[in-house]
């Protein structure tokens, strides 16, 4: 295709004028003026509501995402979860269109449901809106209590549901939502009194890193921990090739899910994605309940470990601590790869207080830290932290903001590097600065969402993958004199 077929051109410009605008997006001056833009969003580094309420319902066995509202936007869900994981994301839809819009969605909520049963057989339909719905003022409540009172579909089949309007939050507060019915579903009239399953309910939060999942269940399985782990998308997002096509390959069992209320311990590894499943079981499941950082970098790994170990009565395994050493080594030994470099930072709330903790370990200095869709308790947190180290001294925090936002600041006051996910790249090759690929989606690479990014195993990834793209920056630009065997 050529260049003119490829892009149409929709007002003329003089190429004098195109060059003057290039060089002035570049200014402080125009800095300002991105920053005091409040109407228009460009490139946020978030999601909308519905795909984090899909990314839960896809993590529990045989449950099928039922998404009410329409195509479109179904399809951005499915195709942002085939893009980053590279696999199918079975969901479906009741596909609204003008006159849902016009006279309500519940006929397609109807139609929707009876199909969707008769097709794939589910064992759960967990329900979750789009904006259309919302704006209209759709009522799931009746509208599912009337679908099964009318034989749309069996009165047995759980049908969590959940309103996630997308004009609100982001996916995390969608994953948050629709968890919490899922939860409030399945375990209901499940709590036994005096009844302990002696397991840990898991909850990962939203996280797009199906090695993450499988580190935690590999950490666990080395303590001997028996666990839940909710939503549980690692088999469901990453399954074996061997020629059959499974619609359910994987996920929390349902069982297991409602057993969770009489668990011996809840964890919670993100606050911030979790935070009204964690009020509700607070009030409703019995043992303990817990909210604990993700274990990014050596310090919070250590602070999960003691903490498992703490909770459950059993010592940290000689694997583990053999890990640990493992990684220290690895750590002290590129820590001049990283010490002193100035760093970007663009994502979720949890996962950015994870990589700035880990950054300040490493003595890198994490500079520009942007979260697109957030809150006031998270900028106090993030300050906080930095607060605790020499290397957080000139970190600022801006919340709400998007990564136009953050091309300003990268181009008129540099770093060296910025971590974040795809949407970051455009940012980053106008800074002329390296792109690490951590978050959620990661659409532009493979198999990122396979290698850990917690544990020790995690921070070791992390590390391997900026110092190696820093050393291979220097052989890429050095003078020939400067180029060396030895880095
Ligand atoms: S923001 Fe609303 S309209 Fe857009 S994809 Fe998300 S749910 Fe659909």
């Amino acid at each position: 295709m050529s260049a003119e077929a490829a892009v149409k051109i929709v007002t003329e410009h003089s190429p004098e004028e195109i060059a003057r605008v290039k060089e002035w997006i570049n200014t402080e001056e125009y800095k300002e003026k991105n920053f005091a833009r409040e109407a228009l969003v460009v490139n946020p580094a978030h999601a909308c509501q519905p795909l984090g309420a899909q990314m839960v319902a896809t993590g529990f066995a045989g449950a099928l995402p039922f998404i009410h509202g329409s195509q479109g936007c179904a399809s951005y869900f499915r195709s942002t979860f085939s893009r980053h994981f590279r696999e199918p994301a079975a969901a479906t839809c009741d596909a609204m269109t003008e006159d849902g819009a016009v006279f309500g969605g519940q006929n397609n909520l109807f139609e929707g449901l009876e199909n969707a049963y008769a097709l794939y057989k589910p064992k759960m339909i967990p329900v979750f809106t789009t904006c259309m719905p919302e704006v209209i003022g759709d009522d799931l409540t009746a509208f599912i209590k009337n679908a099964k009172l009318q034989g749309h579909l069996p009165e047995e089949v759980p049908t969590p549901y959940a309103n996630t309007p997308s004009f609100n939050g982001s996916h995390i507060h969608g994953y948050d939502s629709m968890l919490k019915s899922i939860l409030e579903t399945l375990t209901e009239g499940k709590s036994i009194e005096g009844k302990c399953t002696g397991k840990l309910n898991l909850i990962p939060g939203f996280d797009g890193n199906t090695g993450n999942l499988r580190e935690y269940k590999r950490i666990l399985e080395l303590f001997g921990i028996p666990y839940t782990l909710m939503a549980d998308i690692s088999e469901v997002f990453d399954t074996v090739c061997d020629g059959t096509y499974r619609l359910y390959p994987g996920g929390t069992k349902l069982e297991d899910a409602a057993e969770s209320v009489n668990g011996k311990v809840t964890i919670a590894l993100q606050k911030y994605s979790t935070t009204t499943t964690m009020k509700w079981i607070e009030e409703t499941y019995t043992g303990e309940k817990v909210t604990i950082p993700m274990p990014f970098g050596i310090k919070k790994t250590d602070a999960f470990l003691m903490k498992l170990s703490e909770l459950f009565g059993k010592p940290i395994p000689e694997k583990l601590k053999e890990e640990r050493g493992l990684a220290v080594d690895a750590l002290t030994d590129a820590h001049q790869y990283l010490h002193g470099k100035k760093f970007a930072l663009a994502g979720d709330p949890d996962y950015l207080i994870g990589l700035v903790s880990f950054l300040l370990e490493m003595g890198a200095i994490p500079y520009h830290i942007l979260c697109s869709r957030t809150t006031k308790k998270f900028e106090k947190e993030m300050k906080a932290l930095l607060a605790t180290s020499p290397f957080g001294a000139q970190g600022k925090v801006y919340i709400n903001k998007d990564l136009w936002h953050m091309r300003s600041l990268l181009v008129t006051d540099p770093v060296d590097g910025i971590i974040g996910d795809t949407h970051a790249k455009w940012a980053a090759r106008d800074a002329r600065i390296p792109l690490f690929r951590i978050g959620f989606p990661i659409i532009d690479r493979v198999n990122l969402h396979r290698n850990p990014v917690v544990g020790y195993q995690g921070a070791v990834n992390i590390l391997t993958m900026i110092a190696n793209k820093f050393l291979d920056i220097k052989d890429e630009t050095c003078e020939d004199q400067w180029f060396e065997m030895m880095r």
